[in-house]
């Protein structure tokens, strides 16, 4: 029919951005209907975090089993079946999809799948096949995310893979060109090398996974190397062709031209905003020359009662930067005062070793005006690392001297992603290195280290100098 229906508030996505945004708007007492064309859960849960560590764990266990013999542990032929992986595969994203379909369902969030589209300030159309329906709203927010960007003159599609195509590739590919050292890139080749792929990786700039501490990435390198994955960086990709079956790809480095054949090339060279398919212009909302919404500090565009959450907005591309956008769009609409604070983003890449990274470097903190202190502490000293024969790594937190508050940290080494929560936490609330070095950590834990990195930049180190 024609009838339009009327609706407070509307979320275009269900992604970590989206379904957060809804079921916080719904929370506070709002009517929610969130719009989605794909799947619940969108990149994240579907083609994104989830599938990417699914397919990193496996590959970290197939290794650790294959090198444990110094623990008693020897497993004789340790063999990988890619089809019962991705049968796990599929069931975790299953769970968890549809967790993400019954807490909407429990907070009376209306769920609609089709795609949208602005008709109006106050309006949208969503077409699901040959059916389509018209929605008034008061508020709206756009959470409609991000896709892999295309190599130019480059589409996706047979031998050219996006991360959602090797990530569902069906068989173990023999020889992998990944093109671009990102943390995705990186954390996919890594991952496939581990499980027996040739994998070589070109990266245009200086060292893979730029923003990223130095020696942290280059621990990463070094890793990749012991695997056999080759890595080229200041590699400028020229030609990709494919022929028989193959992939060639021609790139410069270091002024001369080199080619390397393989069964698939990965382009894992950034991502793009999903704004072209909006019909923005008749709402009236504005994107950037990227394709990108710029919004205020309350995630709000140029129109102010449509919001803009996650990837399709500026700054990293990271589902827990969506997440709590997603909080913060949905209080300002119930009038809340409430403001984003990027201070402190965690950021995590799933290598080997974890690199874990939040707040300020020390030159970083020298650049915004402090008097940087530091301390140091490495997994090398930490009998837990020991016990879990995971000696190589570090932590380094970063502080004020003059009140010692902890203004940031970077870890490389198992269980960074986790150890970072701390320091997060730290810089959230304020906290000094002493704060951190008056408490008492488990013995024997990973966590130790922060306690000890602490002490150890306030001069008290136990287990350091
Ligand atoms: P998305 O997750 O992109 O969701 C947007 C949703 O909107 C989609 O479901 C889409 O179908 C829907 N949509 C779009 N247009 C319309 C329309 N017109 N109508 C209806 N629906 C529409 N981040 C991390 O923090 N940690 C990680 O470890 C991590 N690993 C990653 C690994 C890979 C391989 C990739 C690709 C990404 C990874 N990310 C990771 C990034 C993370 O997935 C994204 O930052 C996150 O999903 C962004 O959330 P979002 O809600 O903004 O958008």
């Amino acid at each position: 029919g024609n009838a339009v229906v009327e609706i407070d508030v509307v979320v275009i996505g269900a992604g970590p951005g989206g379904y957060t945004a809804a079921i916080r708007a719904a929370q506070l007492g709002r009517k929610v209907l969130v719009i989605e064309k794909g799947s619940l859960g969108g990149v994240c849960l579907n083609v994104g975090c989830i599938p990417s560590k699914i397919l990193i764990t496996a590959a970290e266990r197939f290794e650790l089993l294959s090198h444990s013999d110094e623990m008693g542990v020897e497993a004789e032929q340790v063999s990988f079946n890619f089809s019962k992986l991705l049968k796990r595969k599929h069931n975790v994203i299953q769970t968890l999809t549809s967790g993400v379909g019954s807490l909407l369902k429990g907070y009376q969030v209306q769920v609609v799948h089709g795609e949208a589209r602005f008709i109006g300030s106050k309006e949208l159309i969503v077409c699901n096949g040959e059916y389509s329906t018209s929605y008034r709203f008061n508020h709206c927010i756009i959470a409609a995310g991000s896709r892999p960007a295309e190599l130019p003159g480059l589409p996706f599609g047979d031998k050219v893979l996006s991360s959602t195509d090797a990530l569902s590739l069906d068989k173990l590919p023999e020889r992998l060109i990944v093109v671009g050292g990102g943390y995705i890139g990186i954390e996919l080749g890594q991952a496939f090398a581990k499980l027996g792929t040739k994998v070589t990786t070109l990266e245009a700039g200086a060292t893979i996974l730029p923003g990223f501490d130095k020696r942290m990435a280059n621990m990463v390198s070094r890793n990749m190397k012991k695997a056999h994955a080759d890595i080229y960086t200041g590699a400028n990709v020229k030609r990709i062709t494919t022929a028989d079956g193959e992939v060639i790809v021609m790139f410069d480095h270091s002024g001369e031209e080199k080619q390397i054949t393989a069964d698939y090339v990965l382009v894992s060279v950034g991502r793009m905003p999903n704004t072209d398919q909006l019909g923005l212009e008749a709402a009236g909302v504005e994107a950037n020359g990227k394709g990108y919404i710029e919004v205020d500090r309350q995630c709000r565009t140029n129109v102010s009662h449509i919001y803009a959450i996650g990837d399709i907005v500026p700054g990293p591309a990271l589902a827990h930067k969506a997440a709590y956008e997603g909080k913060v769009a949905a209080e300002a609409i119930a009038g809340e005062r409430r403001y984003v604070d990027y201070r402190c983003i965690p950021a995590v890449v799933f290598s080997d070793p974890e690199l874990a990274a939040v707040g300020l470097t020390e030159q970083a903190a020298h650049k915004s005006g402090y008097d940087a202190m530091v301390g140091n502490f490495s997994y090398g000293a930490n009998g837990r690392a020991l016990t879990l024969n995971a000696a190589a790594g570090m932590v380094t937190l970063v502080g004020d001297k003059k009140t010692g508050a902890v203004l940031g940290a970077q870890i490389a080494g198992p269980e960074a992603s986790n150890l970072i929560a701390e320091i997060t936490l730290a810089i959230e609330m304020g906290a000094s290195f002493e704060d951190i070095a008056l408490t008492i950590h488990a013995h024997p834990t990973l966590g130790e280290m922060i306690m000890e990195a602490a002490e150890n930049g306030l001069g008290q180190g136990i287990h350091s100098l």
